[in-house]
């Protein structure tokens, strides 16, 4: 018997896990009550690692198509066959021929995070897409524009706050996004235990709308038009005080002049919110001690996306709870950035827009293009459309909009492969399927979500079972490898200390970095004998804000972070909590919060005539999140579907009655893009002229290797979503407020 500690890579939270095993069993998955972070907290999807781990339906060996069919083939053979089919289109048709796209369990992927950019890198295609423009990328847009990087989010403090507002999310389900925090159910009941309120705003009345002290209904897509009219209420009433924060910002009076703009008297018809709650939850925002807003998957994946992650950051400059305890705060994570030295901090600032989309002109965004372009990228004729993908722990075919013409475009690819643990929607019409290590095959650091906590905490976790395939950041290294035209056998190690000379030399080069001016060998010898994603960890925790910055920091009473030290702590270690960090931690060329950028304040236009929307008795279609579910890669693990079907459409009963639905039946849904036929579930949970289906599930197609989801199979909620529509600002899908046609079957 042997005990591991791990952290959980199931979603954002990082729970720290004690993995016993016996030989190559895993016998048990229980909380780890010493993690620094979670204290034994732990929900039902981490019992999933286990039978991950047992799954006869999960991939061990790589697949390669023979005369139609995906056959069992060596890695030698897979990627002989790799190199055969890519490297002449490459050199054809040149390099955004081959797209990519990055499904969201890379970011939980120490190897995935390290070693997908030096893919990325060598292919040099414009055409990478992710997950997320799916459900994040107004969030990192209006970050990044407001504060300089796509990971400078403000983040809700919610174990000091009194007032917690939160729309469009439910962390009681998701344990947070874009904000990790594990135990969210305690975190926000010890907010009302300390006397303090939470307030949700979400179509739905869900699990964490029944902990909170309120819930409103809110008509989905209009959160943009109820934050503006919030923020109004606060400067029409001089309410508005960002206190401190004054001197840091730059466009406040720009932006308390626009928001009069929305009156709440005006955005009230839309929201379907009365005037005077609307006005009564910006008082009570103002007056709490310490409050701060919170807006998550709701707010982003909607026609104002980017408006909504602004004007929540808006509302919170606004009432002074930017950075301060209690109110909006920024992560220091042991593998971020540093604070600059001196007396503010500036950058370079986010550009985006590099470079457009081929098609429809969308704007890249972060490296990156709207994955709703991506079927029409595929199927527009030109020389440079793509016709080759590589889905990188991806299934858009099931997670982004118009589901069919996607798969209509696939078929026509000439080229496909996937490195994924199954045979799902997507890879089933993959050329070559290279199975990735599962988790307890590989070493575990959250290089992201760190940088998103609510508390400044650091864990490392070795890899518990040997793989019985290389290790991923081999197998991408050796995909690098073909796609810069070094054959199917190129020299894996030597990529990888390329890797690592090429960051160590930007760091002894970088001004203010701990060892600006260091030797770049004497720094790589010290890394020794590390390797792989180790390696560069080490480098990364070295010169981060804990680090020992190579024995610079040492004996000087600064702390001495190392992977070495992470290793000898098995439960983390814990950074204590966040502390106000402006102006040190921005990144805008100015050196000041950029409180009305361009682009978003442009925006602002295209909301004004959502005031005048009346609710019309139109249904609309949103998602939802369950507490077993994360996305669509979880379904084949029986500790996660067993019970009542959970892909279920939500209606009120009043619709119901009205359309001809019972509780039970079944119903076409139809949109613009597509049809669906689904189980009909009544609640009065749901707003009325709401309907609601859970997005990720569709597995019955044939080829599919699942066979627990399968039985499970649910429908493709991404059927009736619509790829033309997205948030001009981010390019982010629009998922939520799809008009629907219902009718009984
Ligand atoms: S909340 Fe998330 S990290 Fe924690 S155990 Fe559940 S899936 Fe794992």
């Amino acid at each position: 018997m042997a005990l591991h500690y791990r952290t959980c890579p199931f979603c954002e939270a990082t729970c720290g896990l004690e993995v016993e095993t016996q030989g190559s069993e895993v016998v048990s998955v229980r909380g780890d009550k010493e993690d620094v972070f979670s204290r034994g907290f732990i929900c039902p999807k981490a019992h999933g690692l286990k039978q991950l781990h047992e799954d006869p339906d999960r991939l061990r060996t790589p697949l390669v198509r023979r005369d139609g069919e995906l056959v069992e083939a060596t890695w030698d053979e897979a990627f002989e066959e790799i190199d055969r089919r890519l490297s002449p289109l490459l050199a054809e048709h040149g390099r955004d021929a081959v797209a990519v796209y990055l499904g969201n369990p890379i970011v939980h992927n120490l190897s995935g995070v390290l070693y997908g950019p030096a893919v990325l890198r060598a292919l040099g295609s414009r055409n990478i897409y992710s997950a997320s423009t799916v459900d994040q990328m107004p969030k990192q847009v209006s970050s990044g524009l407001m504060f300089g990087t796509m990971l400078s989010i403000p983040l809700a403090d919610v174990d000091r706050t009194d007032h917690l507002l939160i729309l469009g999310a439910n962390p009681l389900v998701s344990n947070g996004s874009l904000l990790t925090a594990p135990d969210m159910r305690g975190r926000l009941r010890a907010i009302r235990e300390r006397g303090g309120k939470v307030v949700v705003v979400d179509p739905r009345r869900t699990r964490t709308a029944e902990e909170a002290d309120e819930h409103h209904f809110i008509r989905p897509g209009t959160d943009a038009a109820l934050l503006a009219a919030m923020a109004c209420t606060l400067v029409e009433e001089g309410l508005a005080d960002p206190g401190p924060l004054r001197e840091h910002l730059n466009g406040l009076d720009e932006v308390m002049e626009l928001v009069r703009g929305f009156p709440p008297e005006r955005a009230a018809g839309a929201c379907g919110i009365p005037a005077e709650e609307i006005r009564r939850m910006a008082r009570e925002l103002a007056a709490a001690p310490r409050a701060v807003v919170y807006g998550r998957v709701g707010t982003c994946t909607q026609e104002f996306g980017t408006l909504a992650s602004w004007l929540v950051d808006v509302l919170n400059v606004l009432t002074g709870n930017l950075d301060r305890e209690g109110g909006a705060m920024f992560a220091q994570a042991a593998a971020g950035q540093r604070n600059s030295s001196g007396n503010g901090g500036s950058g370079r600032g986010v550009r985006l827009g590099r470079w457009d989309s081929r098609v429809r002109g969308l704007p890249e965004v972060f490296g990156e293009l709207p994955v709703s372009c991506l079927a029409e990228e595929i199927e527009t004729p030109g020389e440079d459309k793509v016709r080759a993908l590589i889905t990188l722990a991806g299934n858009p075919l099931v997670s982004t909009p118009n589901a069919e013409r996607l798969q209509r475009a696939v078929g026509g690819l000439e080229f496909q492969l996937a490195i994924d643990l199954y045979v799902n929607e997507t890879t089933r019409h993959a050329d070559v399927v290279l199975p990735a290590p599962q988790p307890l095959e590989r070493s575990h650091f959250d290089l992201a979500f760190y940088q998103l906590s609510v508390r400044n905490v650091a864990n490392y976790s070795p890899a518990v079972f040997e793989g019985e395939g290389p290790a991923e950041w081999e197998l991408l290294l050796r995909l690098a490898g073909v796609v810069s035209g070094q054959g199917p056998n190129a020299d894996v190690a030597a990529i990888d200390d390329l890797v690592v000379s090429t960051l160590v030399q930007r760091e002894v080069s970088m001004p203010g970095s701990p060892v600006e001016g260091r030797d770049a060998a004497e720094l790589i010898a010290e890394l020794e004998p590390r390797r792989g994603p180790e390696r560069i960890l080490d480098l990364i925790l070295r010169v981060g804000p804990y680090g020992d910055a190579f024995g610079a920091a040492a004996g000087n009473g600064s702390p001495a972070l190392t992977l070495d030290e992470l290793e000898r702590n098995p439960h983390g270690v814990d950074l204590g909590p966040h502390r106000p960090r402006l102006p040190e931690m921005l990144r805008t060329p100015s050196g000041k919060v950029e409180l009305a950028p361009e682009s978003i304040v442009a925006d602002l236009e295209r909301l004004r005539p959502v005031l005048s929307r009346k609710l019309n008795g139109d249904m609309v279609l949103i998602g939802r999140r369950h507490l077993r579910s994360n996305n669509s890669w979880m379904h084949n693990l029986p500790a996660l579907v067993k019970g009542k079907d959970r892909c279920t459409l939500h209606i009120h009963p009043d619709d119901a009655r009205r359309l001809g639905l019972d509780d039970g039946g079944r119903a076409l849904v139809s949109s613009a893009a597509g049809r669906i036929e689904a189980p009909v579930e009544l609640t009065d949970g749901i707003m009325p002229g709401v309907v609601s289906i859970p997005h990720g599930w569709g597995h019955d197609a044939p080829g599919v290797r699942m066979r627990v989801a399968s039985e499970h199979a649910g429908v493709n909620s991404n059927v009736l979503t619509d790829e033309t529509k997205v948030d001009p600002v981010s390019g982010n899908a629009v998922l939520n407020g799809i008009p629907v046609r219902l009718q009984p079957i």
